[in-house]
């Protein structure tokens, strides 16, 4: 018999790694983890995590505003970057140090170094070889960034959670939820923000009414929104950046970020050697197992380039460990998976989008309201609200619930219960509302659009 010192050896101790590994080491299963550079990944470290934390943080000059409207008298708020930093700091290396507990709590061998593949059985780090029966690669994403001239000049999504200050204007190119969020946040903390995007509306894959009436919200904060344009080059002058666009313009900005997309981590491996089979944006290909071409290989999370999200990744190493380890199968259903955008006013979204949904069936029905939410009658803001419900007609099944405004990703996590347990509208109308409360609309829609 072949000698192996781990059964298993994961790369990337991201949210899927982790997961892997500790559910992998508690079914008696001898496991070792390797990271390069921080545990718990994208997610914990230049993630979900501190982008929320810095959402709440920008959305409290809104509420002190808000705050007078509703009989506070708030002497001018003053914010602090280095003390939210520090903070986020902070709770990061806590979060760090609940993982390494976890880990070597539930018996996994950590190794700190840049992991790659010697064989179909052997991983290096460092000096050290170790042979392993299987390995999983779950080294996640990283930011990319076009080639053009002026490229040295911006940052990524990863150097805005350790900015040294914050800039007084920043130009964000791209049109994806990292570039939306951020916007928000930006604005939020007061720095003048634009967001320049080459398409004609922001976040592709998403249902139109949201995305039109996310940009008219955020535009309406004070958002400069451009459409429709591509930065061409950036200049650096003594203390300030200068974007030219391709409608001619000139964007000056003390900061860039390109938020235009991310690539999988599968550069620096070793997979070329071995003949691991990647796809045009270099994303591991794997079977419905998450097995690569080599047999002892496997992949998952977002260097598989699938649906890039944490609790994503977390399924799959569920679905790859109970398969690989225990009796039990939890494959991953990749239909109805909510996603929220940390936008503000934010987006809860799952199911199908009313163009889909309409595409695939001739008989679909879709509701909508756009109201003032209650908050809003007194802060002066105006901000609105739109929830969208999309049903068929001939069964009744409700196959998409979107929404822009406040608690929609708090919202949108119940109604994604309801869609997978097969809802019908019916049941949504039979179902007796919250009061006073902007998640009652969803069961008192009863108006078609025409
Ligand atoms: C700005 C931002 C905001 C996001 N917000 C959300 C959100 O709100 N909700 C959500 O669900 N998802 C969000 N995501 C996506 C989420 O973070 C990822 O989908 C998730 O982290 C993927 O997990 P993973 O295990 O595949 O990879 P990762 O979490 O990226 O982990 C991969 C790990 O592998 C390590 N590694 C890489 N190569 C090697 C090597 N050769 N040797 C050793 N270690 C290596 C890396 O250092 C990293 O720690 C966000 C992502 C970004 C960038």
């Amino acid at each position: 018999m072949a000698h192996y010192d781990f059964d298993l050896f994961v790369i990337g101790a991201g949210s899927g790694g982790v997961r892997a590994a500790r559910m992998a080491s508690g079914l008696g299963v001898k496991v070792a983890i390797a990271e390069n550079r921080y545990l718990g990944g994208t997610c914990v470290n230049v993630g979900c995590v501190p982008k929320k934390l810095f959402v709440y943080a920008s959305h409290f000059r809104e509420d002190f505003q808000a705050a007078q409207g509703f009989g506070w008298v708030v002497n001018k708020p003053h914010f602090e970057w280095a003390h939210l930093l520090s903070q986020k700091n902070q709770e990061i290396a806590r979060l760090q140090g609940i993982y390494e507990g976890l880990l070597t709590n539930s018996g996994v061998t950590l190794i700190e170094g840049q992991a790659s593949l010697l064989d179909a059985h052997t991983v290096r780090v460092g000096e050290q070889a170790y042979r392993c029966e299987r390995i999983l690669i779950a080294t996640g994403g990283w930011p990319s960034i076009p080639d053009f001239p002026g490229k040295e000049y911006v940052v990524s999504s990863n150097e805005m959670f350790v900015l040294e200050k914050l800039p007084d204007r920043i130009l964000i190119a791209g049109g994806g939820y990292i570039a939306v969020e951020f916007a928000g946040i930006m604005h939020g903390l007061g720095v003048k923000t634009t967001l320049c995007y080459r398409g004609d509306k922001l976040l592709r894959g998403f249902d139109e009414d949201v995305r039109d009436f996310v940009a008219q919200e955020m535009r309406k904060k004070g958002i400069d929104i451009l459409f429709n344009t591509q930065i061409k080059v950036i200049e650096k002058t003594d203390s300030r950046f200068i974007a030219t666009t391709d409608q001619g313009q000139h964007l000056e900005a003390d900061l860039v970020l390109y938020a235009t997309g991310r690539s999988p981590n599968s550069v620096g491996l070793g997979l070329e050697v071995l003949g691991v089979e990647l796809d045009a944006k270099g994303a591991i290909k794997v079977n419905e197992s998450y097995q690569t071409n080599i047999p002892s290989l496997y992949a998952l999370g977002d260097v598989t380039d699938r649906m890039n999200l944490t609790p994503v990744a977390t399924a799959e190493a569920m679905a790859l460990v109970n398969s690989l380890y225990s009796d039990q199968r939890t494959p991953v259903d990749y239909d109805n998976i909510p996603t929220a955008v940390f936008s503000q006013p934010c987006i809860g979204t799952v199911g199908l989008t009313e163009a889909v949904a309409r595409n695939r069936y001739e008989d679909i029905d879709s509701y909508k309201s756009v109201f003032t939410p209650m908050k809003h009658t007194l802060s002066g803001f105006g901000e609105k609200t739109l929830m969208k419900m999309i049903v068929r007609r001939s069964t009744d099944r409700v196959l998409g619930i979107h929404m822009v405004g406040a608690d929609a990703s708090e919202i949108i996590q119940g109604m994604a219960v309801a869609i997978r347990a097969g809802a019908t509208k019916a049941v949504f109308d039979s179902t007796i509302g919250i009061h006073p409360t902007a998640a009652e609309e969803f069961v008192t829609m009863r108006k078609r659009v025409e």
